[in-house]
């Protein structure tokens, strides 16, 4: 079993940034002890790496992934989404019940899911099941066989085998849910039929316009509704609202948790770190559903951030092939949405974050700690801390870099972020244990685990 201790001046531990040395044997975290302990060679044998002040932090956790394999593995596949993982700091993922095929609605989709990964993880990774109004009946053997929560969507989801939900659909779901105690992710934006008329072109302005506020706000009103019906049934299922973009629907989601139903919400890099005035007409690149908003929006977003209306900070990586994005034509309303960034997600939200008077330990809060307790990781995952999974990153806070194009490592080498220049970066990541990337190289063989519901 490897026995070894990682040290630096800057540990991130708890809520702390500390000088520490955290030993490592095989899988596992067995102790935090002082900067400068020094094992006892007489007794074992023990290798100790110094990182000077480099910041040791508990590995990234990204709870909304879209991977696509099996079936559109073409878009994106378990080998290369895992790569670019790694290469980003992220130790664990949470991978989306769409856009494979089949959608895991079903225990035989999940099977079938998970014998497609084997042998193709360089990190942990665990699923998301999907409710549709056709598997309502499906759904407990769905997250028996170890899903750690599902989600649905409010409006049509581009799947046709992925339909939106009803409320009563819904109604159904949410007590199977509760039993399970898992949470239920939501695509909250609600087709309300004003904006019809509005044509897409290539201008971006065209796009965001046919995408209100109003989608989002409207949706995540309905959800409350939900979330409080079922905490008076006694029930009281978690409600998260996935890759949140209206600041509107801030205060909405700050008096559901006041009113102590379990009800999060997260945001995405782009949301945070992209304003729609910055966004050329005809770069299909940027296009997302919900879309991004104005200069103005994306501040209140880190005000919510930064006063907890906001949960925590994800990916939502979700790629395509570059003809379905229509990138030469510049076609928004033909383009696939979906953002491809995931290995540059710390650094993109480092740059801006640090502007803003965050400090380290918020984004492994924001990134980690928080995302593993929301995918119901946190026994093992999330924290350094003696009994974890020994997962961290060693990033370099000061080292600053232009995103190119030929350092991507996800399946198509296309990003909206081309060209821009982010600080702190990402110098080695450890999955239990087990060194699997550093300064653009990945370690031996992918040793990621599917991560099954109470199975880790
Ligand atoms: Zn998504």
């Amino acid at each position: 079993m490897s026995h070894f201790v990682l040290k630096s001046k800057n540990v991130i531990i708890g809520d702390e940034m500390i000088p520490a040395s955290i030993e490592v044997k095989g899988e596992l975290i067995v102790a935090i002890h002082p900067f400068d302990y020094v094992p006892d060679y007489a007794v074992v044998d023990c290798q100790v790496h110094d990182y000077d002040d480099l910041v040791i932090m508990p590995g990234l956790v990204d709870s909304h992934v879209h991977i696509n394999e099996p079936g559109r593995t073409e878009w994106e596949g378990f080998n290369t989404a895992t790569q670019a993982a790694a290469a980003g700091g992220i130790t664990a993922l949470v991978d989306m019940p769409l856009n494979c095929i089949p959608v895991t609605t079903t225990k035989a989709a999940f099977e079938e899911k998970l014998a497609a990964v084997v042998d193709k993880l360089w990190v942990d990774c665990g699923f998301w099941g999907g409710v549709i109004p056709q598997n309502i009946a499906d759904l407990d053997e769905l997250l028996t066989a170890g899903v750690l929560g599902v989600k649905s969507f409010l409006i049509d989801s581009g799947i046709e085998e992925f339909p939106p939900v009803k409320a009563n659909d819904m109604r159904a779901a949410m007590p199977i849910l509760a039993k399970h105690d898992v949470p239920y992710l939501i695509h909250a934006e609600l087709d309300c039929g004003h904006f019809d008329d509005v044509k897409i072109t290539h201008k971006y302005q065209s796009f965001l316009s046919s995408r209100p506020k109003q989608w989002e706000n409207n949706a995540i009103s309905l959800m409350v509704d939900m979330a409080r019906e079922s905490k008076a049934k006694g029930d009281n299922c978690k409600v998260h609202i996935v890759h949140l973009s209206s600041d509107e629907a801030l205060d909405t989601i700050a008096d559901a948790k006041a009113e102590g139903l379990r009800f999060t919400a997260e945001t995405c890099p782009h949301y945070l770190t992209i304003s729609s005035e910055q966004i050329p007409d005809g770069k299909t690149l940027f296009k997302c559903c919900p879309p991004i908003r104005e200069q103005k929006n994306r501040e209140h977003l880190w005000q919510a951030i930064h006063d907890g209306r906001i949960d925590f900070i994800v990916s939502d990586h979700s790629p395509c092939t570059p003809e379905l994005k229509h990138i030469d034509t510049g076609d928004l309303e033909k383009a696939w949405g979906g953002i491809s960034a995931l290995q540059f997600g710390i650094s993109l939200i480092w740059t801006e974050a640090k502007e803003r008077g965050f400090n380290l330990v918020d984004i492994a809060r924001l990134m980690s700690t928080e995302t593993a307790k929301f995918a119901g990781l946190d026994a093992v995952k999330g924290q350094i801390k003696s009994g974890n999974h020994a997962d961290f990153l060693v990033f370099d806070p000061h080292a600053q870099f232009t995103i190119t194009n030929e350092m991507i490592k996800h399946r198509h080498n296309i990003t909206p972020y081309a060209g821009r220049s982010v600080l702190g970066q990402v110098q080695k990541t450890f999955v239990r244990g087990q060194l699997v990337y550093q300064q653009d190289e990945f370690i031996n063989a992918p040793i990621g685990r599917p991560l099954l519901k109470g199975k880790y």
